[in-house]
């Protein structure tokens, strides 16, 4: 079977990631989690003081942007890789309810986007990879034999992530998460550069209804036929 690129963009929460990975386990494919790059560059202006109530110092961003290492390491427990900030797992630190307050206007930032995207298509050219993220069909991978657009209900998403925070120990309330989630889909649909949106040759996929095993099915049969053209 011939290698090829899978390109998975959607709403936020929507488990793009879980599909993603278990795919890529299955098939013996790289995954890559853009969303955890751009966390990573929003950890790091966190960490730096560069996110305040005025919003973001982009001037000094921009200047300490070549200081930022992101890759990915497999975690041999979980047979997932994990993000490392120059060298330093991160995993843990870039699925917290702060970062995820203050991710969407950093990935709204051109220069930053500029950045990921070189570093995507780099960690990409291969192929063999699956890559989910907002932009991965539509900028990225706009040649990708696959691209999957996934949705579902806004409640069903916000539900998932208060779920799995809480299952983390993390304080937070339904309420705050479903906001989260209609805050960074407004955002990243409205951005000028990169902004989240079907491409024309997408396959849509709503998986409110469905169960993780019912997706893994689909996405593995989806797989199968584009790897066959
Ligand atoms: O996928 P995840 O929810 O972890 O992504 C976090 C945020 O990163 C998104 O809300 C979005 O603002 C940004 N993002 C992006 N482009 C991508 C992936 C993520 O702008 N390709």
């Amino acid at each position: 079977m011939k290698l090829i690129t899978i390109a998975i963009d959607g709403h936020s929460s929507c488990g793009k990631s879980t599909m993603a990975k278990d795919l890529a386990k299955e098939i013996g494919y790289i995954y890559i989690d853009t969303g955890a790059m751009y966390r990573a560059v929003t950890l790091f202006a966190l960490h730096h003081g560069l996110i305040t109530d005025d919003g973001i110092n982009e001037q000094a961003l921009r200047k300490l942007l070549p200081d930022i290492m992101i890759t990915f390491q497999l975690n041999e427990q979980t047979g997932r890789p994990d993000t490392y900030l120059n060298g330093v797992c991160i995993e843990k630190e870039i699925r917290t309810m702060e970062v995820s307050k203050h991710v969407s206007p950093v990935a709204a930032l051109g220069f930053v986007r500029e950045a990921m995207v070189d570093l995507q298509r780099l960690m990409g050219e291969a192929k063999g990879v699956i890559m989910d993220g907002r932009d991965i069909g539509t900028v990225v991978f706009p040649d990708a034999e696959l691209k999957v657009f996934v949705t579902a209900s806004a409640d069903v998403r916000a539900q998932r992530r208060y779920d799995e925070l809480t299952a983390k120990g993390e304080k937070c309330t339904f309420d705050e998460i479903l906001a989260n989630v209609l805050e960074r889909d407004r955002i990243d649909s409205t951005r000028a550069i990169g902004p989240l949106r079907q491409a024309e040759d997408a396959i849509v996929l709503d998986n409110s209804n469905m169960t993780i095993p019912e997706q893994k099915a689909w996405l593995l049969e989806q797989y199968h036929r584009a790897a066959a053209e």
